[in-house]
Order: structure tokens, then C-alpha cells, then sequence
């Protein structure tokens, strides 16, 4: 039997105790070892660094546990029990790792409990012991695991068919609020640490139940594949993200993300929408990611980098779905949706990776590109979240165009589903271009070479022409400009730009990355020099772009900045940025048919 007794004493030192107790003979040579990474965030994270203390007894009796690499032990001899004691520094911030302190504790299984090697498959169990101090007398246990005795702040017993599962139910452990909806008879409980205590739990609740119902209707099953499921986020100021898991997720959301008591029922403002997107796109994980999954993630290959041209399908597909999951279930407006599909494109433009990268290519080194960014990144690189996304609304349309309108990426995701998600048969990196032309009867090697394979620009104007929706690109005036949904589509004249984001420093504007090809790429600015003054007069971050843009195109003007601390004085020909920020607007007064036949389909 393998267990882990899970001791939250030590909240102030941030350690985590976990004493793991194996009852059974061992013999010398066994292994021991922790994931590097965790499953839905493709980095290498060394996880055991955390480690800061491990000692290993048998029956009272130190034993000899020897470290073979950064993250696996190796027992030195025979033994009839095996109790090994270690501390975890939880103090990660974020949904992929462990974190504890006197409000809270977050952890995930890839960060605290070792493996067996080759015993991963048997059954392990949890032991979470209720804290005594500091407040944590008020504390509940959420966790989607399930248990074999606990109490009513669920502390106590909990247990799972393997390693792999267990790895997979997140803790978060405080006095959190909370708030239960059903789906078809499954109770979901989303739990809220930190949060302000007027956020509108039941408001939040009644606009995610909508989406989740949808999602479970979409893949036209009797129930979902889990018997239960667990939204916990985790509220700061500012904070964003999530992580996926069978039947539950982890997210970060900021204060403003969340509607509170007495707001505006019939208003959505932007942050709302997108904590409500990133509820919908975790939740069609459990579908497609954690069930449909890559053939080449196998289930303990958690020590090394594993690549895989297909997360543009992974996360691309379900970024195009979070979106569209909110206006099909009423959620959101039409012009809510064209508002974000305008600000995606905006963010698919913006930055000449998108020539340099392919989509699959994208994929492929996610490990040490995409999950790397640096001031580079958008000059390098191209999303396959937010090109995947696109390329789905493409996929989604071309499939429609090819049969006349009786299939569509629906059928496709059903069919995925049914062949392999339900069956448990991992997808091969060429499967869905297959499934794909056998579905609509047609070869598709041409588009799928085109979108997947190549560089050239997404034909994304054709689909809006269709669509009657008017889609304008325009040069960006300022750096927060990010597009978005207009009434009516405007001509607008183009202002100078110096095609660069930029952060308030004590002396001027430092400058985060300048974008190939503009005005200040031009001039050889670069990240973290400083400017300080344009035509010698002293600027700051806050009223640059606006400076900028009040000089007529092809103005020379003379930049003042710091390099290393030294000044440079040069001389930079302003022109307006690259039509890099799209807005989008519908043609008539109401939605076309086409874009009604598409976007509403049920
Ligand atoms: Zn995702």
C-alpha cells in the first residue's frame, strides 16, 4: 500500500510535510521519483528542487535512499516497510506547482507526492491532516479526488486508482467561498480563495452553468465523463490563467475579472467575458486534452520534454470553442464575440513571427519557445493558441464550405471523441487531417499543408466576406490599442508609431520589445533602453505614444534614451505602424444568415 500523510504545520516557513509510507517489501535498486513537469503546461520545472529536506526509515531504522539524478532516489536495501519523510517549499504562485501560507494552501500532486517506480499503477491513498493553527481551524478541503472518510471540512482520507490520477486532483485548502450548480445531475462546485466577499457568487455560477451545460450537450452524451467537477481560483489583484484536470481546474483571476453584488446584470464588461472564457476553454479540456489526447503523452513520461506537432489542435481548437461556447449558450452578445475574435486577430498580427514560425513548428518547440518568451518573442515566434484558434475558425469553415453545410469542426470533435477519447486511444500526429477529409469525403491535404505547414497569412478575409461582418485592419496608434468590435466601420487615418510596447520607469519609458520593421526597429532601439526625451524634451511612458502620434507621418524627430546608462541621442523617421489591429463590424444592422448558421449553430 502506498500513502501520503499530508501535514500543514509549517504555513509560515512555507512546508509542506509529507510523510509517504509504503507497507509492503522492497528490494535494493528500487526507484523513486518526482515529475519534472506537470501535464497541460509543457516546461521543464524541476519540481524535486522544492525538496528541502528527505530521510527515509524502516521499521525505526534509517535507510540508505540515495539520489540517482535531479529527481530520482534509488533505495540502497531490502526492506519489509519503507516510511520516508520530506518537506516541500510550496511559495509558487501560480496553478502549476504548490503554494502555502496562513490564508491558503494550493498543491498539485507533481509537486509533493514521489512515485514507486513501477508501482505506479497500484492504488494510492491521501491523508490530509486538519491544521490546528493559524486560522486553520476555518479551512475546507476542494479537490475533485475522491475520498474514502473525511469530515466535514473534508480533511482526512482520499484515494486513487494510480499514480497518473493521482497527480491529477489539485488541493486547494482555505476558507474559501463557494457556490454549486448542476448539469445533468453533476454537481459543480466552483470555490473562490481570496476573493473579495461581494463578488456575485450565484450570478457567476448561473452564467458558467449555461456554458457547461452547452459543452456536455455539444458532445450529445448521456452524461459527462466525470462524476463531479471543481472550478477553485484563486482571486489577486491581477492574475490570469488556468490549468486543466479530469474533472476539475485550477485558476488565477484578478478582482475586476469577477462581477460583484449589485453591478449591472444586463453589462459583461471585457474581464468578465474573459474569466468567463477561461472557465469554458479549461472545462472543454476535460473533453479534449485530457481525454482526446496526443498519442505521444503517455501517462508517466513526466522526466523529459515530450513534443508533439498537435497542440495547435489541443489548445487551439479549444481556444477558438471557449469563445464561441459563450455566445452559443447566451452568455455573451454577438457583438461581445466579434469583439474578441477582432482582438485575436489583433494579437495574431501583431508581430512578424507569424512569417517566421509555422503552426506546428509552434507546437513542436513550445518547451523552449513558446513557454520562453522573451522581448523577441513576437518578432519570433507565432501562438498556437491564438493562430490555433484562428486556423479552428478556418478548419471550422472549410469543412462547412466542402459539404454544402451539413458537417461541420462540430462533427469533427464528435467523431474525435467517439473514435478516440471514449475508446482511450491516443490521437497520432497526422489523425486529424484523416479524420477531417473522411468526414467530409474530400482530400484536404492543400488546406491542412496551408494552415498547419506554411507560413502564408490566413485567409481570414474571404470567411468575413461571407459572413457580411466588415473587416478593417488599421495601424495601431497606441501601444494598448488591441482592436476589437465597432458599430460601424470607420476610416481612419494613420498615425506615427514607434511599434513598440513600453512600461513607466523613474526616468522615462523603458522600452519591452520593439517590433521588426517599425519605426523604432528602424532607428536600432531595443528592449530595456530607456527614453527619456523626444526633440529634447523630457517624455515618460505615460504620454509617449501619444507624443508620437501627434507628429505627421514621415517627421524626423530626435530620440534621447539610456543604454547601460549611457546616453545616445538619435535620429528616427516616424512612420505609422504596420494595418496590424483589426476591428470588426457587421455590415447591416443585424447578423447574416451566414454568420447566424455558423456562429449560433446549436
Ligand atoms: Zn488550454
Amino acid at each position: 500500500m502506498i500513502k501520503y500523510i499530508v501535514s500543514l504545520d509549517n504555513a509560515n516557513r512555507h512546508l509542506i510535510d509529507v510523510c509517504m509510507v509504503i507497507e509492503q517489501s522492497l528490494e535494493k535498486g528500487q526507484e523513486l521519483w518526482l515529475p519534472d513537469w506537470i501535464p497541460g503546461s509543457y516546461m521543464i520545472r524541476d519540481f524535486s528542487k522544492n525538496i528541502v529536506s528527505l530521510s527515509a526509515t524502516s521499521n525505526g531504522e534509517p535507510v540508505n535512499l540515495v539520489k540517482k539524478n535531479k529527481s530520482c532516489w534509488t533505495l540502497k536495501e531490502n526492506v519489509d516497510l519503507l516510511k520516508i519523510r520530506y518537506q516541500i517549499y510550496a511559495w509558487d504562485l501560480s496553478v502549476r506547482s504548490a503554494h502555502f501560507d496562513d490564508q491558503h494552501c494550493f498543491f498539485n500532486g507533481t509537486s509533493i507526492f514521489l512515485a514507486l517506480r513501477s508501482y505506479e499503477n497500484s492504488e494510492h491513498f491521501v491523508e490530509v491532516i486538519q491544521p490546528s493553527k493559524l486560522g486553520g481551524e476555518k479551512w475546507k478541503v476542494a479537490t475533485s479526488m475522491p475520498y474514502s472518510s473525511i469530515n466535514s471540512f473534508g480533511f482526512g482520507r482520499y484515494s486513487c486508482d494510480d499514480y497518473a490520477t493521482l497527480i491529477d486532483h489539485p488541493f486547494e485548502i482555505s476558507d474559501y467561498l463557494e457556490v454549486k450548480f448542476f448539469v445533468n445531475d453533476v454537481e459543480h462546485r466552483m470555490v473562490f480563495t481570496e476573493s473579495p466577499k461581494n463578488i456575485d457568487l450565484e450570478r457567476i455560477a448561473k452564467d458558467v452553468q449555461r456554458v457547461c451545460q452547452y459543452q456536455c450537450n455539444f458532445f450529445a452524451d448521456e452524461k459527462q465523463p466525470f462524476d463531479d467537477y471543481l472550478f477553485m481560483t484563486f482571486v489577486q489583484k491581477k492574475g490570469f490563467g488556468g490549468l486543466e484536470h479530469m474533472s476539475s481546474t485550477a485558476l488565477h483571476c484578478s478582482h475586476d475579472d469577477l462581477p460583484k453584488l449589485g453591478d449591472d446584470i444586463d453589462k459583461k464588461s471585457r474581464d468578465y467575458q474573459s474569466f468567463l472564457s477561461l472557465c469554458s476553454h479549461e472545462y472543454f479540456h476535460s473533453w479534449n486534452v485530457k481525454r482526446i489526447k496526443p498519442a505521444r503523452f503517455e501517462a508517466y513520461k513526466l522526466q523529459q520534454e515530450i513534443h508533439t506537432e498537435l497542440l495547435w489542435f489541443f489548445e487551439g481548437i479549444t481556444s477558438y470553442y471557449d469563445e464561441l461556447f459563450l455566445l452559443r449558450s447566451g452568455v455573451i452578445t454577438e457583438e461581445n464575440y466579434l469583439d474578441m475574435l477582432a482582438r485575436n486577430i489583433t494579437r495574431y498580427i501583431r508581430g512578424n513571427g507569424r512569417i517566421k514560425q509555422t503552426l506546428t513548428e509552434s507546437s513542436f518547440d513550445a518547451w523552449t519557445k513558446f513557454y520562453k518568451q522573451d522581448e523577441n518573442a513576437p518578432n519570433a515566434i507565432v501562438s498556437y493558441y491564438v493562430k490555433g484558434g484562428l486556423v479552428a475558425l478556418c478548419l471550422d469553415l472549410e469543412i462547412r464550405k466542402l459539404t454544402n453545410d451539413n458537417k461541420s469542426l462540430d462533427d469533427l470533435m464528435r467523431l474525435i471523441w467517439s473514435r478516440y477519447g471514449k475508446k482511450n486511444i491516443g490521437v497520432n500526429e497526422t489523425d486529424i487531417e484523416k479524420l477531417a477529409e473522411e468526414l467530409v469525403d474530400k482530400p484536404m491535404k492543400k488546406f491542412f499543408d496551408r494552415i498547419l505547414y506554411s507560413t502564408k497569412e490566413l485567409e481570414l478575409k474571404s470567411i468575413f466576406e461571407l459572413m457580411e461582418i466588415d473587416y478593417q485592419l488599421v495601424s495601431e496608434s497606441k501601444q494598448m490599442d488591441r482592436g476589437g468590435y465597432r458599430k460601424k466601420a470607420i476610416e481612419s487615418n494613420p498615425t506615427c508609431s514607434l511599434s513598440i510596447t513600453h512600461k513607466a520607469n523613474p526616468v522615462g519609458a523603458e522600452i519591452v520589445t520593439v517590433l521588426e520593421g517599425g519605426s523604432a526597429s528602424k532607428t536600432g532601439l531595443s528592449n530595456k533602453d530607456i527614453i527619456i526625451a523626444l526633440d529634447g524634451y523630457k517624455v515618460d511612458s505615460s504620454e509617449l505614444d501619444k507624443r508620437i502620434a501627434s507628429y505627421p507621418i514621415d517627421t524626423e524627430i530626435s530620440v534621447s534614451f539610456f543604454r547601460r546608462d549611457k546616453l545616445y541621442h538619435r535620429l528616427c523617421h516616424l512612420t505609422a505602424s504596420e494595418a496590424n489591429t483589426c476591428f470588426l463590424s457587421f455590415k447591416n444592422t443585424s447578423p447574416s444568415a451566414a454568420f447566424n448558421l455558423w456562429a449560433k449553430a446549436k
